[in-house]
């Protein structure tokens, strides 16, 4: 099983180890599950500022702990990748938008296929979503 402990996750990632960063990753690493910037902020008792939140979610997105979960409403959804995780998503995996009731579903187990660029473009990330009707709704 793996142990919940952020502190070696930050370090491998190459980050320094600062109270929100251990804090937060802490709220991802036991909730398993999509957060947006308010869930971050009550997990951890709105103990930091709306600042601190987003600039610690940023630096995760930079080095690829969370990703970025796409969203109709404009709301960032964050949920962790597991690169070097047990639990998470995938790197690269696809995501699916419901029509009906709105929601995003990472699709833990259906890779991004193989996108080969023409000469001279460099991938930095890859968002592939998928529309339709999800089956809660179906
Ligand atoms: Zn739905
Ligand atoms: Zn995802």
């Amino acid at each position: 099983m793996y142990k919940i402990d952020p502190v070696p996750l930050l370090k491998e990632s190459g980050l320094s180890v600062t109270e929100p960063r251990k804090r937060i990753l802490m709220a991802f690493l036991q909730k398993k599950t999509i957060l947006t910037q308010k869930d971050v902020r009550q997990l951890c008792y709105y103990q930091y500022d709306r600042v601190t939140v987003y600039r610690t979610l940023e630096r995760f997105v930079q080095t690829q702990i969370i990703h970025i979960i796409p969203s109709t409403d404009n709301v960032a959804r964050y949920a962790l990748l597991n690169h070097t995780l047990k639990t998470g998503c995938l790197q690269y995996h696809l995501h699916f938008m419901c029509k009906e009731c709105g929601q995003t579903y990472c699709l833990e187990n259906a890779p991004v296929p193989l996108i080969v660029l023409p000469q001279g473009f460099l991938e930095s990330e890859v968002e592939v979503v998928i529309k339709g009707i999800c089956k809660k709704c179906n």
